[in-house]
């Protein structure tokens, strides 16, 4: 990394130390190498831009530059809500669509490797082992991503067996290995995209974007600004960002249509119109809220115009009387997603709930949920989030995908079907073609009617109050493997932001979020938001 001066020397030897000192698993130097540039200009260009440094710090010059008021801002977009509920599904005919989330492939993954190692990604390298710990042919279950084969019998098992009407992709699809290569993140999208063009013709896929695609890792600039960063890596890093954008925006223009796949190319979110279901999807790049994009730290306001664009997508839909699929990969509601976006994003959600007929969501490798809350009515919920668990087996999770149920008339999910890979079954024969079991559906496990606003609020409670279908629950969460959080978390976590969730815990439990866990530092130095309308230059 090119230092420009010694306090930057000072600053990163410092950030060393702390890094290596609280986090020993993590590969300080390697991050900090590939970071540091897009931290220092951030840093710079936020609080030394004369708008900022003048009307805020120093406090010589009248500011130019306002400050937006969350509160406001949100009881500004929720005041116009219409009083339409959703509607009820009338099951007359029904369609079915796959979401497919946290594939991770990994090409360089084989069997017989190590499987504890001290990288952040292990069985890549043949393993000296005598106690048989060693990866096996199909995956691992641990910190290891899939293999290509693997990858290819799903494509190939969903294909031959499952009914499916279009597809939602929700992103991650490269390993978890920091020093992958932008072509690399480029050529495993390819040949994820090209698995699903060979098997499954004719289907339209709708892909998002996860932390896993950028280069580096977890970092997305939605300022398209040569002036601000000038050193040659940060030069590298856009240009690695362009061709990504433009290799997408073309690769999967068939799926989305010329429009949406040049609006794809703008910031990486689009939204597109399914004519023959009748559902327009929404496509959030949601490295726009996420609390390991540096390059927030610049300025974290309505990163690249998203919610503005996402405030006027939806008041289309609205007029043209549409029902709307958001899809993304950090659910908003999670402590991933800075509260600053989440908020105002719930509050665009339940101005607009009687259009949304779902949201899903991946990133977590986990099962669950998320219910909105009411800003003007606090004790209802007004819409619904899915998080579907992932393909790959890192975390410690059997290789799954879901496929949802959809009442035509209504667009409503009536109920998923959750599908599952035996893992440790199937490495027992690797002559033998995958087979994904039915590992639950919702209605028939769980004991529900429909998967409706009703549903999600008692589900909620059960969680609480019923051990066995807490147990169940978590045996799902880690898709057959367990380990939900403990139930308090789960009852709090299910709500839409991070600032909900808290309060609840508080509220409900009297259990008490310490300041430092409630803000990471990347929240803390990118501070609040400004009202780009301002005369600032
Ligand atoms: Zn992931
Ligand atoms: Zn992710």
């Amino acid at each position: 990394m090119l230092l420009k001066n010694t306090w930057e020397k000072a600053f990163l030897k410092w950030l060393l130390d702390y890094c290596e000192k609280t986090s020993p698993k993590l590969e300080c130097k390697n991050v900090l190498d590939k970071y540091g540039a897009i931290i220092f200009d951030s840093i710079y260009y936020h609080y030394l831009d004369p708008n900022f440094f003048c009307g805020f710090v120093i406090l010589v010059c009248p500011p130019t530059m306002e400050p937006m008021n969350l509160t406001e801002d949100i009881q500004r977009i929720v005041k116009n809500k219409p009083q339409i509920p959703l509607p009820t599904p009338t099951r007359k005919s029904t369609f079915k669509v796959l979401q497919v989330t946290d594939i991770h492939l990994d090409p360089q993954y084989i069997a017989n490797a190590t499987v504890s190692c001290s990288e952040t990604l292990c069985c890549r390298k043949p393993s000296n082992s005598t106690d048989g710990k060693v990866s096996g042919y199909w995956g691992t279950l641990g910190s290891c991503d899939l293999p290509l084969r693997t990858a290819e019998q799903m494509a190939m098992f969903i294909s031959k067996n499952v009914e499916v009407d279009f597809v939602i992709w929700t992103g991650d699809n490269s390993q978890h290995d920091i020093d992958k290569t932008s072509n690399e993140n480029i050529d495993n999208t390819l040949l994820l995209s090209s698995l699903f063009k060979t098997h499954l013709p004719g289907v339209t896929v709708y892909p998002s974007l996860g932390n896993h695609e950028t280069y580096p890792l977890e970092v997305w600039n939605f300022k398209d600004n040569p002036k601000i960063y000038s050193r040659p890596e940060e030069r590298t890093y856009a240009k690695n960002q362009a061709q990504f954008q433009s290799t997408f925006s073309s690769n999967w223009k068939d799926w989305l249509g010329a429009q949406s796949s040049q609006e794809f190319s703008k910031n990486g979110f689009y939204s597109s119109y399914n004519q023959k279901y009748g559902v327009r999807i929404i496509s959030l790049n949601t490295n726009a809220c996420h609390n390991e994009n540096f390059y927030l730290l610049l300025d974290p306001t309505d990163p690249g115009d998203m919610l503005t664009w996402l405030n006027k997508t939806l008041a289309q839909s609205e007029q043209n009387k549409e029902s709307v699929y958001i899809i993304g990969h950090v659910p908003p509601g999670s402590s991933d997603c800075f509260p600053e976006w989440s908020n105002r994003f719930s509050a665009l959600v339940e101005r607009y709930s009687h259009l949304i007929r779902g949201q899903f969501f991946g990133h977590f490798h986990s099962d669950s949920f998320f219910i909105y809350k009411s800003y003007l009515n606090k004790n209802e919920t007004v819409n619904l989030g899915f998080l579907a668990p992932s393909m790959t087996p890192n975390s410690n999770r059997n290789p799954s995908f879901r496929v949802y149920e959809i009442d035509f008339d209504t667009k409503l999910p009536i109920n998923y079907y959750q599908y599952r890979l035996n893992l440790t079954k199937a490495n027992l024969d690797p002559t033998q073609p995958l087979q994904w079991e039915i590992a639950y559906d919702f209605l028939g496990t769980y004991g529900y009617k429909d998967l409706g606003i009703a549903t999600f609020d008692d589900f909620r409670n059960q969680i609480l109050k019923n051990q066995t279908l807490y147990s169940i629950f978590s045996l799902n969460y880690g898709a057959g493997l367990g380990g939900a959080p403990r139930k308090e978390n789960v009852y709090c976590g299910s709500l839409s932001t991070i600032d909900q969730n808290y309060a609840c815990l508080q509220q409900t439990f009297n259990i008490t979020v310490e300041p430092g866990i409630k803000q990471t530092g990347l929240e803390l130095a990118s501070g609040i938001w400004f009202n780009k309308t301002s005369k600032a230059n």
